[in-house]
């Protein structure tokens, strides 16, 4: 809580000056009861007109003064907590961001959204409430029992249990409720889910006749998401009623024992108009702190999610540069675990020289994208060395190593953005860059088709794009930035051969001096390539060129058989 806390600091004049005004706001309704009992006592029976007027009068000004000190130290209080969340949520945002993968895996991505979005809310909300509520309740309360216990202290106790009472009751049902409301959000959460997938799965559950089946789906969590508001709903019902009922005993108990007390004289009876009066301004107060509170509690538990993040620690430092045998790219002697359970890469050790081509090739789950996600140092290799650009990629900053690579991932997603800005990325590129590019990925030809050429904008999933378009969108905007190593992963997968090939001798051509990797489930996209890795389970069982592959490996010849077969 430490740390969200800090947050306040740049403003502690502006929040102690609004504690100061809701301080003054307080004193004066304090105040209201006191005169009204003394027009009660001393004004009406002398039947003092006058004096009633100026009494009355000032106990108006006296009200409308603290409205107006309420309103100003409000109204600095939303300043102040709507300003600590903005700088909270930027600071997250900007380490959400530079959190390595492997940290992202962990706190996985809805997770960190609902940080983002969800616990900044209940943080500010906290915030809000405590500097509204958290000075006027509590000093409404003090105030109230001090003054009541001066001035009659039998009906004072009576006061006193009737508040704890009240603030057990609220703080034992909200208690209750907050889990049920946990369990709601997380099956409403469940709910945009579903909703969420349908709305991109749409065609496919069109083309399985599944609409069916959907709607069934969709019905259960509604109606589980229903249940569970339900139940929280259930036990929050009681919450209303039970303060009601307790400030009203409260009631009947003062009026029962201030007549007793009035009929033995031993109590004026106008002390029971201040005491109603103190009563119902302490109960409102009361039930003031128990929400102040609730929203601390639920406040506290999102800033310790919140700072969870801030304060997870860097994990891919610099280090000193390792030993590298030469070449512009390369692995020794790598292994790699992404769980730390079994390994994903096992003993990895290839290179290659500026300006060549290295391809993969191997079953789904054996490790191609992981390797290249090495490459770029997404996560760290466990043991053994991986350098890029004959650097150790650990001792390079990670800007200089990542500007240096055009990458193509797998279900990589569009912006919901023009053409253009989909291909610069964000990176104000010139208008002849991402048309060179987009002509080098042979996607020029298709998006002057387009009915605004660069201009058109593009739905998010690429919704208005066939696969194979989309692809060598992709592929312009790994080439945009004019890299000296691009990594291409599964980006034939859409394309037909005759594009594929075109594809790949544009790339030769255009960009003299780039090094490849390629990573293809085709033979045909690979034969080219100056070093092939065959991967199998995260190890290498074979590498060479495509000829001694042909010669060597009976996976890789069986591979080429099936393919080039199909092919002639
Ligand atoms: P390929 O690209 O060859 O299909 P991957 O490199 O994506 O294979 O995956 C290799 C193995 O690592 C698989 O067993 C996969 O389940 C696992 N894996 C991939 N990404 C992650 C991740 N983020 N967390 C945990 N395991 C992963
Ligand atoms: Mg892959």
């Amino acid at each position: 809580m430490g740390t969200v806390l800090g947050y306040l600091r740049p403003h502690a004049r502006r929040v102690a000056c609004g504690v100061t005004v809701k301080f003054t706001a307080a004193l004066l309704e304090l105040a209201l009861p006191l005169l009204l009992e003394y027009i009660i006592r001393v004004c009406v029976p002398a039947r003092d007109l006058p004096a009633i007027w100026r009494c009355g009068g000032m106990m108006a000004a006296l009200a409308f003064g603290a409205a107006a000190c309420n309103i100003i130290a409000n109204r600095m209080a939303a300043w102040v907590s709507m300003e600590v969340t903005r700088s909270l949520r930027r600071d997250l945002y900007s380490r959400v961001e530079q959190l390595s993968c492997a940290q992202m895996d962990r706190f996985s991505t809805s997770s960190l959204v609902s940080r983002l979005t969800n616990d900044t809310y209940h943080v500010h909300q906290m915030f809000d409430k405590v500097q509204r509520g958290g000075i006027r309740a509590p000093m409404l309360v003090a105030g109230g029992l001090a003054l009541t216990f001066l001035l009659e202290p039998a009906l004072a106790v009576i006061q006193l249990a009737v508040s704890l009472l009240t603030f057990l009751a609220i703080w034992q049902v909200t208690r209750r409720g907050i889990p049920h409301y946990a369990k709601a959000q997380a099956a409403t959460d469940t709910v945009v889910r579903i909703i969420r997938e349908n709305a991109s799965g749409v065609r496919v559950i069109k083309a399985l006749a599944g609409q069916g089946r959907e709607r069934q789906r969709f019905q259960t969590v509604n109606e589980d998401a229903r249940r569970k508001e339900e139940a929280a709903g259930c036990v929050m019902a009681a919450a209303n009623p039970l303060t009601d009922f307790l400030l009203n005993t409260g009631l009947v108990l003062v009026v029962l024992v201030g007549a007793v007390r009035v009929a033995a004289g031993e109590m004026y009876s106008h002390r029971i108009v201040t005491f109603l009066s103190y009563f119902a301004l302490i109960q409102t107060a009361t039930l003031g702190i128990a929400k102040v509170f609730i929203r601390i509690s639920k406040g506290a538990a999102s800033a310790r999610r919140i700072e969870e993040i801030l304060l997870a620690p860097e994990d891919q430092l610099l280090c000193p540069a390792g030993p590298v045998s030469g070449g512009e790219l390369g692995m020794e002697r790598v292994s790699f675990s992404y769980l730390g359970v079994e390994k994903d890469l096992t003993d990895v050790t290839f290179a290659l020289e500026k300006g060549e081509t290295l391809g993969i090739l191997g079953p789904t789950g054996s490790g191609k994208s992981t390797l290249a996600a090495l490459l770029l140092r997404l996560y760290d290799a466990g043991e053994g060395v991986v350098w890029v650009g004959g650097r150790d990629v650990k001792s390079t900053p990670k800007e200089e190593l990542r500007s240096r690579f055009g990458v193509v991932f797998q279900n990589e997603a569009l912006l919901n953005d023009s053409v253009y800005e989909n291909i610069s990325f964000l990176r104000g590129l010139s208008r002849e860059d991402v048309t060179a590019a987009a002509k080098t990925a042979q996607a020029w030809e298709f998006i002057q088709r387009l009915p605004e050429g660069l201009d058109t904008r593009l739905d998010i999933r690429g919704a208005n794009l066939s696969g194979g378009q989309r692809q060598r969108l992709l592929v312009a905007r790994a080439l945009a930035g004019r890299p000296a190593v691009l990594v291409l992963d599964g980006a034939d997968s859409a394309l037909d051969y005759r594009t594929a090939a075109a594809l790949r001798r544009a790339i030769r051509r255009d960009c003299p001096g780039v090094t490849l990797v390629v990573i293809s489930e085709r033979v045909a996209s690979l034969r080219d390539a100056n070093r092939i890795l065959v991967l199998e389970e995260g190890r290498i069982a074979a590498q060479g060129t495509h000829g001694e592959l042909l010669e060597n490996c009976v996976r890789y010849r069986h591979i080429a058989e099936l393919q080039e077969g199909v092919l002639l």
